[in-house]
């Protein structure tokens, strides 16, 4: 019988396909036998997720295939099982001693002083999950058949870049938040998406259609509601291939003004399919995704910033530096227990307050704009001293790069406009040049968190107090003749676009899949005489 969901639309589009579960590993305890057959079912375990972890890494590229590869190191490591076979020749069955064993090897690492051990417990957890799963006979998850509909409480966004979703797919949420992450990344990939489905997503099974431009999802269709909903799949997908189809062209609104279009990357894959000419450059660059396996590597940093300037062939990479904390942790670095994280240490603070990782940071960042035209983004900047601390730490990278005779550049460094006093007081900001952060901006103006489902409606369109900040912001910059763009996801809110236009933004940064529609909505409008145009 066909069942009808509503929740909140998260990730615009259509999937048609079938449900599968991702459920935490639980599964029955084993009963336990004699501790050579508990011995020789730990080793299969182990080698059951060793393949398993081999053939995703065959579907994946760059850093997120190293993740991968990391844990199957681990997992090769004789030494990663003698405590839990100890633990079975004592006469526990196989999954609790591999259990125990686990979560005292993750403990070690979390007590270590190196923060790139600590960052390592994500990677145990995983491999602990896999290994139990195998011995309770529980599937972590039912295998993913690309194309498939997601269904699951909530997605971590490193689980997220994990799956393959080159032929599609869908993401159905228990909680989740529009204004989530892993959302996002669902935008930056087209993947349908909806969120706060609650406790009836648990009955979906079988062919479901996935609606993530009303946030409806039908379990079971029936053949009348499958028929209409290949019919609007397929009016969606004409659309967007018209668009497509001029996605080249540049951005010239109907008065005649060309408009800068950039776009904002998290993972390398992102570029995969895109040419740079598509494109006026790389507006934001999320580091923490980017380079999350590799926090303290200066080589695997350089060699990720490297790639996406060079991928963009003169046009213009903005590196935003670490944005760690709030929904965006990163183990071992971030810190843990905070009363409220969205406002404690992150980005750019917890930047200043490690200048170690900072200036690893930095260095492959400065090396990375000897290669062509690359800017400095600092994240959640609220004080003129933290540019002046900043600016501080990249002169010593440039002297240590210097010294060890490194070729570098010092970049343009700008800030993001994301917190409301930084919005209203520009003008005490040394700076190159302003990317307004709408997504912050407007959590911080509505005191709303932006993981918080049940404050999710407020995210939707901006408030008219987030839009009055924006608005003092750019009127600011096009005074004093700074660059300013606009890089939070309103950037690509098409029905917001006439609004901006109006204040004057002539500067959009948005996921890759928005970049067509976008280009195909500023070919409707005419811009405001004062549009300050930047690249
Ligand atoms: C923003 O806050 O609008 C933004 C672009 O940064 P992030 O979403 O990564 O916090
Ligand atoms: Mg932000």
């Amino acid at each position: 019988m066909e069942r009808r969901l509503i929740g909140k639309a998260a990730s615009p589009g259509i999937a048609i396909g079938r449900v599968v579960s991702l459920r935490p590993v639980s599964g029955v305890p084993r009963a336990g036998a004699a501790p050579d057959l508990e011995r020789s079912a730990l080793r299969q375990a182990i080698e059951a997720t060793k393949q398993n972890l081999r053939s995703m890494v065959a579907r994946l590229a760059g850093d997120e295939a190293a993740i991968l590869e990391f844990q199957i190191a681990m997992l090769e490591d004789p030494e990663l099982a003698l405590e839990a076979e100890q633990f079975v020749g004592e006469g526990q069955p196989a999954d609790a001693a591999w259990l125990r064993s686990m979560d005292m090897e993750m403990a070690r690492y979390r007590a270590s002083y190196d923060v790139h051990f600590r960052g390592r417990v994500s990677d145990l957890a995983d491999i602990r999950d896999g290994v139990l799963s195998h011995l309770r006979s529980t599937p972590e998850h039912d295998p993913i058949e690309p194309g498939q509909i997601v269904v699951a409480e909530d997605l971590a966004p490193s689980h997220f870049l994990r799956m393959d979703w080159t032929s599609g797919g869908g993401i159905a949420l228990r909680a989740g938040s529009p204004a989530s992450h892993v959302a996002m990344l669902a935008r930056a990939r087209s993947i349908p998406m909806v969120v706060g489905l609650g406790e009836a997503v648990e009955g979906l099974t079988g062919l479901t259609v996935l609606d993530g431009e009303t946030g409806m999802v039908i379990g079971s269709p029936v053949e009348e509601s499958l028929t209409q909903a290949q019919a609007q799949a397929l009016r969606l997908s004409v659309g967007r291939r018209e668009a497509e189809q001029r996605m080249r062209e540049p951005a010239v609104t109907r008065d005649g003004k060309r408009l800068s279009i950039l776009l904002n990357i998290s993972s390398l894959r992102e570029l995969t399919g895109l040419m740079p000419e598509d494109c006026d450059g790389i507006g934001l660059t999320r580091t923490e995704f980017l380079i999350e396996s590799a926090l303290l590597d200066e080589e695997a940093q350089f060699r990720a910033y490297a790639a996406l300037v060079r991928w963009a062939a003169g046009r213009v990479v903005t590196i935003r530096t670490l944005d760690a904390g709030g929904d965006k942790p990163i183990p071992g670095y971030s810190p843990e227990g905070e009363a409220n994280s969205f406002l404690g240490l992150r980005g750019i603070r917890l930047s200043l307050s490690r200048p170690d990782v900072f200036l690893v940071q930095l260095r492959a960042i400065l090396r990375a704009a000897a290669l062509g035209p690359t800017r400095i983004l600092l994240p959640m900047v609220t004080l003129p001293e933290e540019v002046g601390e900043a600016r501080s730490l990249v002169n010593i990278a440039a002297e240590q790069l210097a010294r060890a005779g490194l070729a570098f550049v010092v970049p343009p460094i700008g800030i993001m406009i994301e917190v409301p006093a930084a919005a209203m007081a520009p003008e005490i900001f040394p700076v190159d040049f302003f990317s307004i952060g709408s997504n912050d901006l407007e959590q911080y103006a509505c005191a709303s968190a932006r993981d918080a489902l049940q404050l999710a409606g407020h995210a939707h369109n901006l408030h008219p107090g987030t839009l009055a900040m924006m608005a003092h912001v750019t009127h600011f910059a096009r005074a004093n003749k700074i660059d300013l763009g606009l890089c939070g996801d309103a950037a690509g809110n098409l029905a917001m676009l006439p609004t901006f236009l109006e204040m004057g933004i002539g500067s959009f940064s948005v996921a890759p899949g928005c970049v067509a529609e976008l280009k195909a909505a500023i070919r409707n409008h005419r811009a405001s005489d004062g549009t300050s145009i930047v690249a």
